[in-house]
């Protein structure tokens, strides 16, 4: 599946693309030849030479069908590339600059219209400058953007390449950001809003299909100092490797007594005692569960509106807040009531994070475990 592919558009349909000023972004190397090298798009100019260079005269091409028909990009086996390829790096990276992906072989044809055309660092749309590495929306026309309800309209991709023979013929080699229900089996509870998948499907696509520079940020889960992010923010933490036999959706971190990743949109809440992290909705259905046990109620409820519901909420500098509703209570009856949360797995008050005096703990003493004394 992933996400549909942004067609090249109608000639006669096109936004207009301006190309940015030629000290900054034309390359060095006018001769088609020297770009085929994988390296050349990392390091694209050494520094311009002449401003000059725009008028040195391009090949004659058509870029009308049936001469051109749009390109294709693609992927070569691993092991034999042909020496027409092009080596391309993994389009992201963790944290760490840990590469994701495996380096992969690509040949782009037509590849005389390719070759013809210069490779820049930027270019420039509706005024605004987008640069490699930047994150772009890419209109999907009418009949493509099959997932209206997706928080995210239209596509997301990283730019990995400019080349331009033409004001009106730039062409970008992205990576694209996948939408949760662009995966194989469709957006999960895990999935926030604005959630992105990285991925290593690559595509050429015309610069005339986009819309905007799309801010995307990485969100390191594994990082428990990381800061919560801004709800509204595009952000991505999950990769699909799409080059293999079945494409391969990375595992993401789990957390709570029901080893489930978090979704950031949702409360994940962290115990200050044993440092695990708990789902707000875990918190809340164990304190629903417990209240209909102790009221003899059978669990899960089969009733349409529940006796009892319970909401659970916790930020940064306030403290945890587990309330709990009795939808049945006569007047007179109390209906809403706070009570503590513990952690669902080591029983302790997540909001109380003091230290427990020495010996206090059942089974220790000043910190020896009661089964060494035992073999001693
Ligand atoms: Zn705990
Ligand atoms: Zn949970």
């Amino acid at each position: 599946m992933g996400p549909k592919r942004a067609a090249t558009p109608d000639p006669t349909s096109r936004k207009k693309v301006k190309r940015v000023p030629t000290n900054k972004t034309l390359s060095s190397s006018p001769s088609a030849a020297n770009h085929r090298s994988g390296s050349s798009a990392s390091s694209p100019a050494h520094s311009s030479t002449s401003a000059t260079s725009q008028s040195s005269n391009p090949p004659a091409l058509t870029w009308k069908a049936p001469a051109f028909k749009g390109f294709t990009l693609r992927v070569e086996a691993r092991r034999r590339p042909s020496v027409e390829s092009t080596a391309l790096p993994s389009p992201f990276e963790r944290a760490n600059g840990r590469p994701i992906f495996n380096t992969l072989n690509y040949r782009v044809e037509p590849a005389r219209y390719w070759d013809a055309m210069r490779e820049y660092r930027r270019f420039s749309i509706q005024n605004q400058s987008i640069e490699l590495g930047d994150c772009i929306y890419v209109t999907a026309s009418a009949d493509e953007d099959v997932a209206l309800d997706a928080p995210i309209r239209g596509w997301v991709a990283k730019v990995l390449h400019v080349r331009a023979h033409d004001p009106s013929h730039v062409f970008l080699l992205v990576a694209w950001m996948y939408r949760p229900e662009d995966l194989p089996n469709g957006r999960k509870p895990y999935h926030g809003n604005y959630e992105l998948i990285a991925s290593n499907d690559l595509q050429i696509i015309d610069a005339m299909t986009v819309e905007e520079k799309a801010p995307v940020v990485y969100w390191d889960e594994h990082d428990d100092e990381n800061e919560s992010l801004d709800p509204r923010t595009l952000f991505w933490r999950q990769t699909i490797d799409v080059q293999r036999s079945r494409p391969l959706l990375s595992k993401l971190r789990t957390h709570c007594i029901d080893n489930k990743p978090c979704n950031p949109d949702q409360v994940t809440v962290q115990c200050p005692h044993c440092k695990v992290w708990l789902h707000g909705a875990c918190i809340e259905e164990a304190a629903v569960r417990s209240l209909f046990q102790q009221h003899n109620l059978a669990y899960p409820p089969r009733t349409s509106v529940p006796r009892f519901s319970a909401q659970f909420t916790a930020s940064q500098d306030q403290p945890c807040r587990l309330r709990v509703t009795d939808h049945h209570a006569k007047p007179g009856e109390m209906k809403h009531w706070n009570q503590e949360a513990d952690c669902l797995l080591c029983d302790r008050n997540i909001d109380d994070s003091s230290e427990p005096e020495a010996g206090e703990e059942e089974g220790f003493h000043d910190g020896v475990d009661i089964t060494a004394i035992l073999e001693e």
